[in-house]
């Protein structure tokens, strides 16, 4: 103890002998709170810091003005979907005026600027968009570009929302990358998922949210669509290797150059489907379809943010079915109104203005706010429709939003938000019910909170509940790519077997040969054509063919045939009804199966410490009499 003292008493003034000795503050002899207030103001004079002097709240500053004057001189940036849609919308900007140059798809470089300036613990898109941005930056400075000549301009407009995940903190992440990374002051405009456009300036707006600008974004975002979901149809299936991306790049050409230059888009399509339609393709040689679902950045883009998964699986022999961003857009439309039906609800009172909600309803008409969302809804499956059928993309179905959240509601809760919410797991159970394809390849970016939740836990119920379908949640953290590429290959292996037995099948059922249907196929060839699609019946394309041939040869006469299309479109119709009730069925009955055993509840009186080590069942923890028993 006297050792204790003389170090005590040893050490500077304010940091202990100040404050007497230890044998003291041991005794109990000492006023604590007097001296740690002594201590306090010690410390105060030592650091130069005013006692009565109110502090000064750090604020960080939001540098987003961008003014209709400064537009002459000022690069819109963009980036972040897929590289059609980043064309398109670069296109359709400067086709209404704007400077706008779309940036590289993140890779791995942009992800070590990511890592090197963000902020630790973020998710794995956050480093790559925001490392994109200082990578692109860099870039121009490393050229010769000063960083006030970048900073004064250019822009960068990006999608935000405020929360409830990490996508909620994008726009303060971009601010510190940039501020660390030396571009403070440059400015990132958020394109808000509920709030439009965010702009500091009142008067002069820079880049104006009006209909024009709309019209183009929404164009842009929707032929990007088709164009993808058309590409990934023709190519694992062209006989020539590189034609469906030789014909890509034509029709990209002809639709931006549409955009651009305010030309007919009409023409640009038409120009566009031909090239598209002009690749030969075979659709006899059997390949697994694998639906890419999971975090919706992830998914989409089609870089290293993904391992460049689409392109891998399309290499290793798969026909992949990607997600379309009308369908997030739709999601969006889906919360809306699911929102808006709910709290009209409520029976308490759904205070707005400074003080209530900024969700609340008080002095909205209800009625016309869904109906507007109806409105919205139709007008967007209806434009995707025309674009698609101009393009050539027929029988492609828009999700039903309705649907996917009534079938994963059990699961995962409708209201629970962020990321894709309960998309993904709707999304599943309708793969693996509907037989629409033969593996889900789930994309959960490494830091994510909502995915991680999906395809961690509730996923892995799923699968057990439907041990039939051939599903992989796979980990994006921009390393160990040749981890993720061995687990696809092995899932693969197995999605390949099924779709070979699937086309068997087919043969055996419709008591053809493959050189029977190849026979048919070349007398027939308006089958073949590259956007022909057989109505689906099986998990596989090929399988698909081979009844839709078999339906043909037995329909040969053409007044039979005619009467036959028609009563296969309606039969198709129905049972597309039928089975989306099946669908909702089914998971129903999982879920009450779940909820029965997951409320198994075990009630234990409390057990003492000795008992506890030897009893044989579940260990009940201190304080608790009973425990839930989860299955
Ligand atoms: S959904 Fe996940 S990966 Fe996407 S922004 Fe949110 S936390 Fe990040």
């Amino acid at each position: 103890m006297k050792q204790l003292d003389k170090e005590f008493d040893a050490m500077p003034e304010g940091q202990g002998n100040g404050a007497g000795n230890v044998s003291s503050l041991l005794d109990g002899n000492i006023d604590i709170a007097a001296e740690l207030k002594k201590f306090e103001a010690e410390e105060r004079r030592r650091l130069g810091l005013e006692a009565d002097k109110a502090p000064e709240q750090w604020y960080d500053e939001v540098p987003n003005t961008f003014t209709a004057s400064q537009r002459a001189h000022t690069t819109v940036l963009v980036c972040g979907l897929t590289m059609a849609h980043d064309l398109f919308i670069q296109a359709a900007l400067r086709g209404i005026g704007y400077n706008v140059k779309c940036m590289d798809v993140p890779d791995n470089a942009a992800l070590q600027f990511g890592r090197e300036f963000g902020n630790r613990g973020q998710c794995n898109p956050t480093y790559f968009t925001v490392g994109n941005l200082i990578k692109h930056l860099s870039n121009m400075h490393e050229q010769g570009m000063s960083k006030a000549d970048i900073i004064e301009n250019h822009v960068f407009v990006t999608a935000g929302a405020c929360g409830p995940c990490r996508f909620g903190t994008y726009v303060t992440e971009y601010r510190k990358a940039l501020r660390d990374a030396g571009f403070d002051g440059f400015r990132v405009l958020l394109f808000q998922q509920t709030g439009g456009l965010k702009q500091a300036t009142g008067d002069e707006i820079g880049l104006k949210m009006d209909p024009q600008f709309f019209w183009g974004v929404v164009r842009a975002i929707l032929i990007g669509d088709v164009l993808n979901a058309l590409v990934y149809r023709i190519r694992p299936y062209e006989v020539e290797a590189g034609a469906t991306d030789k014909a890509l790049e034509a029709a990209k050409g002809f639709i931006s150059d549409a955009f651009e230059t305010s030309g007919s888009m009409l023409k640009a399509l038409y120009k566009a489907r031909k090239v598209l339609g002009a690749v030969e393709v075979d659709r006899t040689r059997t390949k697994p379809k694998v639906a890419i679902i999971g975090e919706f950045w992830a998914m989409t883009t089609e870089g290293d943010g993904n391992y460049g998964l689409q392109r891998f699986l399309e290499g290793e022999g798969a026909e992949v079915e990607i997600q379309i961003v009308a369908a997030w857009l739709l999601y969006m439309i889906w919360q809306s109104g699911y929102d808006t039906e709910n709290r009209a609800r409520l029976r308490g009172v759904d205070k707005g203005g400074p003080e209530g909600s900024k969700f609340s309803l008080e002095g909205v008409d209800v009625r016309k706010r869904l109906i507007s969302l109806k409105a919205g809804e139709a007008v967007l499956r209806t434009l995707f429709q025309t674009v698609a059928h101009g393009l050539g993309l027929y029988d492609y179905h828009l999700p039903d939003m309705k649907e996917i959240a009534a079938i994963s509601d059990a699961f995962y809760d409708n209201n629970l938000r962020g990321g894709e919410g309960h998309m993904e797991v709707g999304k599943l159970i309708q793969n693996i019910v509907k037989n629409k394809v033969n593996m889900t390849l789930s994309v959960k970016p490494f830091g994510c909170m909502p995915s991680s939740s999906v395809s961690d836990g509730v996923q892995s119920l799923i699968t057990e509940m439907y041990p039939q379908g051939i599903f992989l949640p796979i980990e994006t953290n921009g390393d160990g790519a040749v981890n993720v590429y061995s687990r696809v290959q092995m899932q693969l292996f197995k999605a390949k077997q099924q779709a070979g037995k699937e086309v068997e099948k087919a043969l055996a059922e419709t008591g053809q040969t493959m050189d029977e249907v190849q026979e048919y196929l070349r007398k027939h060839p308006r089958l073949s054509h590259a956007f022909h699609r057989s109505p689906h019946k099986a998990g596989c394309t090929t399988a698909d063919l081979v009844h839709e041939v078999a339906a043909h040869r037995a329909n040969r006469k053409l007044g039979r045939r005619l009467i036959g299309s028609a009563m296969g479109a309606y039969r198709h119709w129905r049972e597309r009804q039928r089975e989306g009730l099946r669908v909702i069925e089914v998971a129903k009955i999982a879920a009450a199966k779940a909820k029965a055993k997951a409320s198994a509840k075990v009630a234990v009186r409390v057990v003492s410490d000795e008992e506890r080590k030897d009893a044989d069942g579940p260990q009940v923890p201190r304080g608790r009499t009973a425990l839930n028993v989860i299955n």
